[in-house]
């Protein structure tokens, strides 16, 4: 720990003697020493749940209604955050800014209202049942507060980078958006679960939408794989975006992610909530 030292008494000034004094916070050796044995958890009870944009919301009623129907009943024995993620809509601004040449950072200004917009909409069809749409800011210390008076908070996936977002490896769709916001927002608040409530029943070799009926039957699904294996596979297409591999791979509080077929399934979503293997699990070596 740092400690104040007091240099000239006459003048009564204080300086802080800290081991990161005069460092630049980029060497490797020093950075190392930063690693705590245990990382502090905010909201060690929260399960964080991303409800698909394009895979849930954009199919409407049918899709959405069951699955609320889940959540309102696993409330009380759960602690949820719902994160949403975007969908077509953003897809339809992203292809506009395309063909105008914007860079990422413009595409995901663009794009990000459209998470907005779902958990406007969820937090609507939850208000009777304590849906409470919260923002990125103060809120995020009340989570286990908001849960413990029965609420079910709504927060938008998108991650605010907006114009600071990461160039694209290849292309310039913005890498981090609402699959991304969830695993940052879950690992930093150290959550006790996230799942991604998507339409198919988790991780196959290929994305199985673009594959004729007897071709899909020979897919490989994977059920449990690690992040490292999965970044080795180096996949054409993933159901989850790509960062979040070496986010996990790197994470300091999350073990693993699950990801399920809500659309199909929502009687899985309170089984995964328990802790149990219903779709794909992705883990930490
Ligand atoms: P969301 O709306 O939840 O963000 P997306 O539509 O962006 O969902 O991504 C989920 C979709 O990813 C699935 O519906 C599936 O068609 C597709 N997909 C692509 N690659 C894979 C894969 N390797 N395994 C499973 N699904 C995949
Ligand atoms: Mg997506």
């Amino acid at each position: 720990m740092a400690k104040l030292i007091k240099e000239n008494s006459e003048k009564g000034r204080l300086h802080i003697d800290t081991p990161l004094l005069g460092e630049s916070l980029v060497s490797k050796e020093l950075l190392e020493k930063t690693e705590a044995k245990e990382y502090f958890r905010m909201h060690p009870d929260i399960n964080v749940l991303k409800i698909g944009g394009q895979s849930i919301m954009d199919r409407g009623a049918k899709a959405i209604l069951p699955i609320l129907d889940e959540l309102i009943k696993a409330k009380d024995r759960h602690k949820i955050l719902l994160m949403t993620g975007g969908g077509t809509r953003a897809r339809h601004a992203y292809n506009i800014g395309i063909d105008l040449g914007m860079p990422a950072g413009v595409l995901s200004k663009l794009g990000d209202k459209v998470s907005w917009q779902n958990a406007e909409m969820l937090s609507v069809l939850l208000s009777k049942h304590g849906g409470v749409k919260i923002g990125h800011g103060d809120n995020l210390e009340q989570l286990t507060m908001f849960c413990r008076l029965g609420f079910i908070p709504i927060t938008y996936g998108i991650p605010p980078y907006g114009f600071f977002e990461h160039p694209p490896e290849v292309g310039s769709i913005p890498p981090h958006r609402t699959d991304c916001g969830a695993f940052l927002l879950a690992e930093n608040i150290g959550a006790r679960s996230l799942i991604y409530l998507k339409d198919e029943k988790g991780l196959f070799e290929k994305d199985p939408k673009k594959l004729s009926g007897s071709e899909k039957k020979q897919l490989k699904y994977f059920d449990r794989i690690s992040a490292r294996e999965l970044i080795d596979l180096d996949l054409d297409d993933l159901i989850i975006e790509r960062p979040i591999l070496t986010f996990l791979k790197q994470a300091k509080c999350l073990k693993e992610l699950q990801i399920i077929d809500a659309l199909n399934h929502p009687e899985h979503i309170i089984p995964a909530l328990e802790g149990e293997h219903v779709g794909t699990i992705i883990y930490k070596e």
